[in-house]
């Protein structure tokens, strides 16, 4: 106390003496000024509403930052992005921005050119905090680093100011930060302080968030992308995580074994360079337990730090060891470790060359070292501001000649689709990357095939080549001795061993080897999908078609509006059973739900002589949970909103009591475990149950009376739904007469990590009505069945089965012969009711939209 109080006098005596030089610098607001207290303090957590507000603050009182407000999060927050930069370069952004766009695609232009650009351009960096909202730090660190950058005079700061547009996402979910604060202040001095949160800390998403930078499905994600993948494209990104409390201190770039292909080389070595310096300056601070090149691998998910380097941005994270939120937590030498991939011990190595001994770990640790990496990316890249941007010249010029010289030179996605609507929102979705498409104005020929009007081409000969490589090519996932252990186990990747995106989505994507003549037009703008409502004049009404995902859509916005809807159950001339049908309903309503839904209404002829039936959208129950939440359980709520499936989410409690078919029809379990269902848990790890010791009120499990409750409710005629791993809580718990093939298959004997496999749909039953004859699935951790000999072998049909052999189409498969033939989704009769067995991922993160109507078919009847 005595020594801070002399500290301050000093303070304030430094500031008198110097009053007439700082005369014309306006007052600039401290981050303890504002807030009250040191951010990173121990059990202080700022709140995003008073962060937002700082910001303004600083932009009323410095003129070298900017603000730009994205707009809302999904639940209404602001969502900010803050430039830093000289107030020179702020008043001069448009050229900037200019001059950062012919670098970053520099088709057309002559190399003296852009070595001018070099010259007059600044280095564009962009960094995000605190994506995952437990992973508190980087929030609560930005306004220091910010405080710093715009207050500081020494020549560093200047440099940075002058070289540097620095693009701060202060926060990158805040609407998780708000329930991560709200939920910290609730438990401070209880026995439940420093507790996770109990519930997914986003609307919908949770930490998955960091799973959509290609599918883009979130609007914080759109916001990112839209300033990101279009407006800047930044030479270097740091995305600021945590991660466990028991291994090293912080991991700083670059990555680890094995990588992602298709990334220009300079990529990997930029890693590395900026992670030299990164970890470099944290050594010179004296900050031990800094570790590099280890456990996060080069090739990962589509999360942000890992989907950037595709888009010619250095991409990288790092990861901070957790304290528990703002709680301080003590660690014992001997309980430290090291971790997988290239930190076999906790020994010193030559990228971790100062272990940390052990002791309390406090916020205010993780936000210095969070605030050293960030400020050190920085001061790299001022360093070297021209080197920097003549590299991200080159890194695009490059990979815009490798697609010009390889093959295939482009993917075609013709306009004559199973489901077209869904082709051209993935197109549309590639349009938020930033990615080159043209659309054919008449038909074309590429490789013997006739492509319609309106088809689009993809070429390669564009920076993006890697991106697009990745998304839209068949991937095998690498099988070497970085992938497998010393006795030839496969190591499970880092995510999925797949991305492709119209794998997911159903559509079909055919790469060419030579570029294709016709008359294409670049797209500027999304397509748009406005459905036509034909002239009708007889009175049979009209048809929808079936194999479109958005006719999900349409049916229910017309069952709204109290419209009766039927469907078709045979062929027919120009009919397929699971088109939809309406009577001769008035134009006005029509063209408004095809507006919406991009549908198009044909009126049929007066003669329709087809078994139809009526549809009845059955009272749908989608299981939640508390114990963290289940990120599978938000997808599918987000799923079914976007199509406008009406639904309950239903917990415990309400299970328990049972009497559920007074009020549902359906109920979907999301991909789960047997254990987090029933809340037994068993085998779970010591260090899941240490932090995950929630308040009684919020650990679930349904129990045994749960279970009880979900045989009644089968029984008198309800329909259970299963995705993925709850699929064998339904076997088990509802002894179904069904056995998972691959439940204790040896890896080395069947490993299946996240690939898209062949498969047959059978759709002439009503669960797989609209879908083609066969097609892919996304295999992930997934159960596959036999039907066990039995008295009832009748109750149960399969609705989808694996091909006899070449299952695999992208990813990563040993041992398909564990599959071959074995079904992959079976519905079984029970009592009065059935249980829907998913085994693949049917709604994968709101990605697989190619498998969506197997999930819709069985909300209806
Ligand atoms: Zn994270």
């Amino acid at each position: 106390m005595y020594s801070r109080l002399i500290g301050f006098l000093l303070i304030t005596v430094g500031m008198a003496l110097f009053a007439p030089l700082a005369i014309t610098q306006q007052k600039v607001t401290s981050p303890e000024e504002y807030f009250g207290f040191q951010l990173g303090s121990d059990r202080n957590m700022a709140r995003w509403d008073k962060i937002v507000d700082y910001y303004y603050l600083l932009e009323k009182e410095s003129d070298k930052l900017k603000i730009i407000n994205m707009g809302p999060s999904t639940e209404g927050n602001p969502f900010l992005v803050v430039i830093i930069s000289s107030p020179e370069n702020l008043t001069n952004l448009k050229r900037l921005q200019k001059i950062n766009a012919k670098i970053s695609d520099p088709r057309g232009i002559e190399e003296s050119e852009i070595g001018k650009l070099v010259k007059e351009g600044r280095a564009v960096i962009c960094q995000s905090m605190s994506l995952h909202a437990t992973e508190i730090g980087g929030t609560q660190m930005a306004p220091e680093l910010t405080y710093d950058l715009i207050t500081r005079n020494d020549e560093e700061t200047q440099r940075i100011l002058d070289n540097v547009v620095f693009f701060l996402i202060p926060c990158f979910n805040p609407d998780g930060q708000i329930m991560v604060t709200d939920w910290y202040r609730k438990t401070v001095g209880t026995e439940y302080e420093g507790v996770g949160l109990p519930w997914l800390y986003h609307k919908y998403v949770g930490h998955d968030n960091n799973r959509d930078g290609d599918f883009l499905n979130m609007i914080e994600s759109v916001y990112a992308a839209k300033i990101m993948y279009r407006e800047w494209i930044p030479q270097a990104y740091v995305d600021h995580h945590h991660m466990g409390s028991y291994g090293a201190r912080l991991y700083v770039p670059p990555y680890s074994e094995p990588i992602r292909p298709y990334a220009d080389p300079l990529i990997w070595r930029e890693h590395s360079w900026y992670g030299a310096h990164i970890a470099y300056k944290l050594e010179e601070a004296g900050k031990a337990g800094i570790l590099n090149a280890a456990q996060y691998p080069g090739w990962g998910h589509f999360g942000w730090h890992w989907i950037t380097p595709f888009h010619n941005i250095a991409g990288m994270l790092t990861e901070s060891a957790s304290a528990n939120l703002a709680t301080p937590i003590y660690i014992h030498p001997d309980q430290l470790q090291g971790g997988a991939r290239q930190f076999p011990e906790y020994e010193a190595q030559t990228t971790f060359p100062d272990p940390w001994p052990g002791g309390w770990w406090t916020l205010r640790d993780i936000v210095e070292q969070q605030y050293i990496a960030a400020w050190a990316l920085l001061d790299l890249a001022a360093r070297n501001k021209e080197t920097v941007l003549w590299n991200a010249y080159l890194k695009a010029k490059r990979q815009t000649e490798r697609g010009a010289k390889g093959t295939p030179k482009a993917y075609v996605i013709s306009s004559a689709q199973h489901d077209h609507l869904t082709a051209i929102k993935m197109v549309n979705t590639l349009m938020l990357s930033g990615i080159e498409i043209k659309q054919a104005q008449k038909e074309f020929v590429a490789e013997g095939t006739i492509y319609p009007e309106g088809s689009f081409i993809i070429s390669l000969a564009q920076p993006k080549m890697g991106l697009i490589r990745n998304l839209l090519g068949r991937t095998h996932y690498a099988d070497n001795s970085w992938t497998r252990d010393k006795d030839g186990v496969p190591l499970r990747p880092y995510d999925l061993a797949t991305h492709n995106m119209n794998e997911f989505m159903g559509v079909s994507v055919d790469p060419i080897k030579e570029l294709a003549e016709g008359d294409f037009l670049i797209l500027t703008d999304a397509v748009p999908t406005i459905g036509k409502v034909e002239v009708s004049d007889g009175n049979a009404g009209y048809r929808f078609d079936g194999r479109l995902n958005a006719s999900f859509k349409a049916m229910n916005l017309l069952l709204d509006k109290g419209v009766k809807v039927w469907r078709i159950d045979q062929s027919v001339s120009g009919l397929l059973p699971g088109d939809f049908i309406i009577a001769n309903e008035p134009k006005s309503i029509l063209q408004d739900v095809a507006n919406q839904t991009g549908v198009d209404f044909a009126a049929l002829g007066d003669d329709l002589n087809a078994k139809t039936h009526e549809v009845k959208r059955m009272r749908t129950a989608m299981y939640q949970r508390y114990m963290g939440g289940n990120m599978d359980e938000g997808w599918t709520r987000f799923v079914l909103e976007q199509f406008s499936f009406p639904y309950q989410s239903i917990m415990d409690g309400e299970i328990k009591k049972g009497n559920l078919n007074a009020k549902y029809d359906v109920i979907i379990l999301p991909d789960d475990s047997t254990a987090m269902i029933t809340g037994e848990r068993q085998g779970e790890s010591e260090y899941r149950r240490s932090r995950t010791s929630y308040p009684p009120e919020y650990r679930s499990g349904i129990g045994e009376e749960g279970v009880q409750a979900l045989k009644a409710f089968i029984e008198n005629g309800g329909t259970l739904v299963t995705f993925g791993e709850s699929c064998n809580f339904a076997i088990d718990k509802i002894s179904l007469n069904v056995r998972n093939v691959v439940a204790d298959t040896n890896p080395k004997e069947f490993f299946c990590p996240g690939s898209t496999l062949k498969v047959t749909f059978d759709n002439n039953h009503p669960l797989a009505y609209g879908m083609p004859s066969e097609g892919l699935v996304l295999f992930s951790s997934s159960p596959a069945f036999v039907i066990s000999p039995s008295q009832h072998n009748e109750r149960y049909e399969t609705i989808v089965r694996y091909i006899d052999k070449d299952i695999l189409r992208s990813g990563w498969l040993i041992g398909e012969k564990h599959l071959s033939k074995k079904a992959a989704m079976v519905s079984a009769q029970y009592g009065n009711g059935q249980v829907v067995l998913i085994g693949f991922r049917t709604q994968h993160r709101s990605q697989t939209h190619g498998t969506y109507k197997l999930l819709f078919n069985a909300l209806i009847h």
